[in-house]
């Protein structure tokens, strides 16, 4: 798999995490990788934090190893495992998101993932997002048989050398991707393209976008620009409040005569009763430490069969901490160290 190819000899290379059946790591807890409920009828599945691009504003700020030093890689059939105990939960028409805080097809059984999830009787539609690059037509061919749904593709710009500053990579091929493009467009999996509007980059090139998805039949939902917490922030790029942006959506819907605006309905996304939380805010915990944590400085602990981050924790793997727990949103745990408890037994012996 060919890597960004931005020079980055003074950054740090980041350790790659395993997740299997014998890392007893379980696949509820960490944003960076496994499943998340957020109490629809849609779980997002997160197969990897690998990423292949290093776009200019990336809300997770993939491949930057100063502040996500480590990655994840969750095995197909451990992953399967895990859906198919939720989706019990869930019930029928479960839809599964292939999303990731960097690009799901960077996983090198992706293709066996989605034939997996196909063959779960409860799973409806199965859609993953992509920044397209990983495509060719043999592997469209091969997610088609496997049973994908949608693919969308995140398309910025038409404009090659805007796309590659865009995606932050040399490596990016606009030519490639608008060929992947064109070849799902008359495949039997639905095309959506997603491009960010970033006001007073691509404004222009978001309307050439909105022709291009009509000439070629596919739709298009265009995301606003957001800075979180640890995005990649784009220069010269402003951020708009979401009713200028409605604004801005509505005038595009009139001008080009087309669906613009998609809502959960659209994809038949209905309330459901969410997993049950395994702690509350403050609640404390016992932990054992797995492996390194996504974000520098944490670590991931183990308690009811979830996957607790934990701040600023120098432990190592196998130790036992007690934990606060400090959010909770979605199950998804971030933790404090409350008390070390020292699990490791030195013999001190004699010599002599
Ligand atoms: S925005 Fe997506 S494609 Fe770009 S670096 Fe982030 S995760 Fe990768």
């Amino acid at each position: 798999m060919e890597l960004y190819s931005i020079k980055q000899e003074r950054q740090i290379k980041p350790s790659l995490v395993k997740i299997d059946r014998e890392s007893n790591i379980p696949l509820i807890g960490c944003i960076a990788f496994g499943i998340i409920d957020r109490g629809t009828n849609l779980l997002q599945v997160r197969c990897t934090s690998v990423c292949n691009m290093k776009c200019e504003f990336c809300s997770t700020a993939a491949n930057d190893f100063n502040m996500h030093p480590t990655n994840y890689i969750v095995d197909a059939d451990y992953l399967l495992d895990w859906v198919k105990e939720i989706v019990e939960f869930k019930g029928d028409n479960t839809h599964i998101f292939l999303d990731s805080v960097g690009d799901p097809l960077t996983h090198p059984d992706f293709v066996e993932l989605v034939t997996g999830l196909r063959n779960i009787k409860q799973v409806k539609d199965i859609i993953v997002i992509t920044n397209g690059t990983l495509l060719n037509r043999k592997k469209v061919d091969e997610l088609e048989e496997a049973g994908l749904t949608r693919i969308n593709i995140s398309l910025h710009s038409l404009d090659e050398l805007k796309s590659r500053k865009l995606f932050g990579s040399d490596s990016y091929s606009l030519k490639n991707v608008l060929d992947v493009i064109d070849y799902i467009a008359k495949s039997k999996i639905k095309l959506m393209l997603t491009p960010v509007l970033f006001t007073n980059v691509n404004d222009e090139e978001i309307e050439n976008i909105i022709k291009f998805s009509k000439e070629i039949g596919c739709s298009i939902g265009i995301q606003n620009y957001e800075i979180y917490k640890y995005s990649r922030k784009m220069k010269g790029a402003k951020k708009i409040n979401y009713w200028k942006f409605y604004r801005k959506i509505n005038e595009l819907e009139k001008r080009y005569d087309i669906k613009l605006r998609f809502n959960d309905k659209d994809f038949n996304i209905e309330r459901r009763e969410r997993l049950p939380l395994a702690f509350g805010i403050n609640e404390k915990a016992y932990a054992e430490i797995k492996c390194n944590g996504w974000i520098r400085g944490q670590m991931i602990g183990v308690a009811k069969n979830r996957c607790i981050s934990i701040n600023n924790c120098k432990n190592v793997i196998n130790d036992k901490v007690r934990v606060k727990i400090v959010e909770n949103k979605s199950n998804i745990y971030i933790g404090e160290l409350y008390c070390v408890i020292i699990t490791k037994i030195y013999i001190l012996q004699s010599v002599g």
